[in-house]
């Protein structure tokens, strides 16, 4: 029974904890961009860059004739992670002939909040610089925040200044005034037992004219936790297009959204 207790006044403080985070995260170094769309956009993308995302989710959005944002952390390259097995080098050139993005998710996979803003910094040039050697010439525009996906506020400041935007989590869509330093995802894997709540946003980013990011990890028959299986994500895809939102990767989506709006700051 104590342990009982023990446990949940545990879950209680890290909740605590994580909303602490996300409200510091989100209120600081702000880089406010007001979108003007007049159509819904949404974007998909995959962290780590598990080799079924590339395989499985790639081929699905080449089949719907959309395109994505591989989030990639280049140490990790070849291993076999929690998500799955993480690609291969040659892999960077093949999701670029398909018209999809390569962004930044720091070399070493940087939990953002735990990690000193400083060696936080030296794994995002590291990234950029590994990127290099494998595809000279080549330049990540945007970023996602790895692990906790909340960045500590020293963090967000320094590597805003490094990409057109970077990408968080928080389970929103992005609406109105954006925070171009802390852009709001919804992560697929949380929600995979309650796809209503997906169809509810899809249908809220259409009515409000919205910037809906999806994220996920590995797309395979027998996920992770982390990912989800190529029928849900089949669906979100057909429910997207269906919406008529423009399907883009980050980086594009961006430019289509600066392209009808005035930046704030
Ligand atoms: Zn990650």
């Amino acid at each position: 029974m104590r342990e009982e207790r023990r446990a949940s006044i545990g879950a209680l403080l890290e909740r605590v904890q994580g909303k602490y985070r996300r409200t510091v995260a989100a209120a600081l170094h702000r880089r406010p961009l007001e979108m003007r769309n007049a159509v819904p956009v949404i974007s998909f993308t995959f962290d780590d860059f598990p080799l079924s995302a590339f395989e499985v989710g790639g081929e699905i959005l080449r089949q719907h004739g959309v395109a994505g944002t591989y989030y990639v952390s280049l140490g990790l390259l070849d291993r076999e992670e929690s998500v799955g097995r993480i690609c291969s080098a040659a892999h960077l050139q093949e999701v670029l002939n398909q018209g999809h993005e390569l962004g930044c998710h720091t070399f070493a996979h940087c939990d953002a909040w735990d990690t000193d803003p400083q060696y936080f910094r030296h794994s995002i040039l590291e990234n950029q610089r590994a990127l290099e050697g494998v595809m000279p010439g080549a330049k990540f525009e945007t970023m996602s925040y790895p692990i906790s996906t909340t960045p500590r506020p020293q963090t967000k400041n320094e590597t805003g200044r490094h990409f057109a935007c970077c990408r968080a989590g928080s389970q929103m869509a992005n609406i109105g005034v954006v925070d171009l330093n802390y852009m709001y995802s919804f992560f697929i894997e949380r929600s995979r037992a309650r796809p209503n709540v997906m169809w509810d946003l899809i249908e809220h980013n259409r009515r409000e004219n919205g910037w809906l990011i999806f994220s996920t990890h590995d797309i395979s028959y027998s996920p992770t936790i982390y990912g989800c299986v190529p029928q849900l994500f089949e669906q979100i895809v057909e429910r997207s297009i269906a919406s008529g939102a423009k399907i883009l990767p980050v980086s594009r989506a961006l430019a289509f959204v600066r392209g009808s709006s005035v930046p704030l700051a």
